[in-house]
């Protein structure tokens, strides 16, 4: 017999850990830039999984890939070769410009590679004294969820309870170059950040901040470290969202989420060989990372990413509904951003949470997700057509005309 959405709520409360508050929906199919709940509603993802589902749900393309592997071999560790990976990281390399590539499994596992990555560049090409590594980082960053990642959260939530912290971390204002200059000192190695922070409510650094964090970096010879975990891969409107600004290829760039193609973790951390070669043999590793699985699903990613344009469709797309929005005359809205579809209204303080619109929203059947208390991110498939986004438009601007 169906179970009803309520037991479908009860069995979560009672059995899972209460680490989310996700809205009282519960989804059983997806395809494209919908998906439809246990009681047949149809929603359109205005979430997209945090940008893990740029291909949109179930991309044809994607899902081929995925039953073509499992018909053959899924997992071989890295004890063993296996004839998908190289392929994979090829591409990969070959489409961001990046001369090797270390995959992965989530974000956070490839944050932390690129971290290893950068301390062990430092001692060894730098001759920075053992354990004095600095690494820079930005307030309201979100790079995941492990022990040292949150060590450098300047998230008190995130790290409440969970010390003691890993060290070597600075913190500085986002965006500002000046206190990248000030905080460098003769042990930094690198400088992370992402190119928009989207956790931190989709914030976007004054214009030129890329290059002149690449330029400060290149000047004193520390690595320029980019997350692009949730902002790459299409989402902002260009393939990689420092290609919005010359100059700013970092020497470091992480990628994650949509590199899934929405059906498996897949993430990677990208450089120049002679950073990549400070990881020898037992450095570091991951019994999944590079499976087969994974790299036949990240090269069906990719194509379909690349195939379909969907960098230039999130350009394109992105524009078109920013502008109908920034139309919205709502006396509860502060500010309207983002570029290509990675979105964020946010509300005035004034009027509180946003969660409660995200709520009436999913009932009209779009489902969006607050961040950080006043900010709606609208983040939909990059796959989505023209009429969909006025669909969206439409229903966006009926909830926020009711308040
Ligand atoms: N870095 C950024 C910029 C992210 O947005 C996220 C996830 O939201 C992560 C890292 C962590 O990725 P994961 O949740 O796959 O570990």
């Amino acid at each position: 017999m169906m179970k009803t959405k309520t037991e479908y709520l009860n069995e979560v409360d009672t059995y899972s850990a209460h680490n989310y508050k996700p809205l009282p929906v519960v989804l059983a199919q997806g395809e494209g830039i919908w998906v439809w709940d246990t009681e047949g509603k149809k929603y359109l993802d205005g979430l997209s999984a945090y940008s893990a589902l740029n291909q949109g749900h179930r991309h044809p393309k994607i899902i081929q890939a995925l039953k073509t592997q499992a018909d053959k071999i899924t997992l071989t560790s890295r004890a063993f070769h296996n004839d998908q990976m190289g392929a994979f990281l090829k591409k990969l390399c070959e489409i961001s410009e990046m001369e090797q590539a270390l995959p992965m499994n989530t974000g956070t596992e490839a944050v932390e590679t690129a971290l290893k990555l950068a301390r062990k560049w430092g001692y060894e090409k730098k001759g920075i004294s053992k354990d004095q590594a600095e690494i820079i980082v930005c307030e309201n960053n979100f790079h995941g969820r492990s022990t040292t990642i949150v060590s450098f959260s300047s998230e008190a939530q995130y790290r409440n309870g969970f010390g003691p912290f890993t060290p070597g971390f600075k913190i500085i204002p986002y965006g500002d170059v000046e206190a990248l200059n000030r905080a460098i000192t003769p042990n930094t190695v690198a400088f992370l950040f992402e190119p928009i922070q989207g956790e931190a409510g989709v914030i976007v650094p004054p214009a030129g901040f890329l290059t002149a964090a690449k330029s400060v970096c290149q000047r004193h010879q520390i690595l320029c470290i980019i997350d692009e975990i949730q902002t790459g891969l299409g989402r902002t409107g260009k393939l990689f969202c420092y290609q919005h600004e010359p100059n700013s290829k970092p020497d470091v760039l992480i990628l994650g989420k949509a590199l899934g193609g929405g059906v498996f973790p897949v993430s990677a951390v990208l450089t120049a060989k002679k950073i990549m070669d400070v990881f020898r043999p037992g450095d570091h590793g991951s019994t999944f990372g590079g499976n087969p699985m994974a790299a036949a699903v990240g090269s069906a990613s990719l194509a379909v990413l690349i195939d379909e344009k969907l960098p230039e469709r999130s350009a394109e797309m992105g524009a078109y509904l920013l502008e109908k929005l920034k139309t919205l005359e709502s006396p509860i809205i502060q500010d309207i951003r983002g570029k290509g579809l990675m979105i964020g209204i946010e509300v005035k303080a004034s009027f509180g949470h946003v969660r409660p619109l995200c709520e009436k929203l999913a009932t009209s059947g779009v489902l969006v997700k607050d961040t950080h208390e006043r900010v709606m991110r609208i983040t939909p498939p990059l796959v989505i057509q023209k009429s969909d986004v006025n669909w969206l438009f439409e229903k966006l601007s009926e909830v926020f005309r009711s308040v």
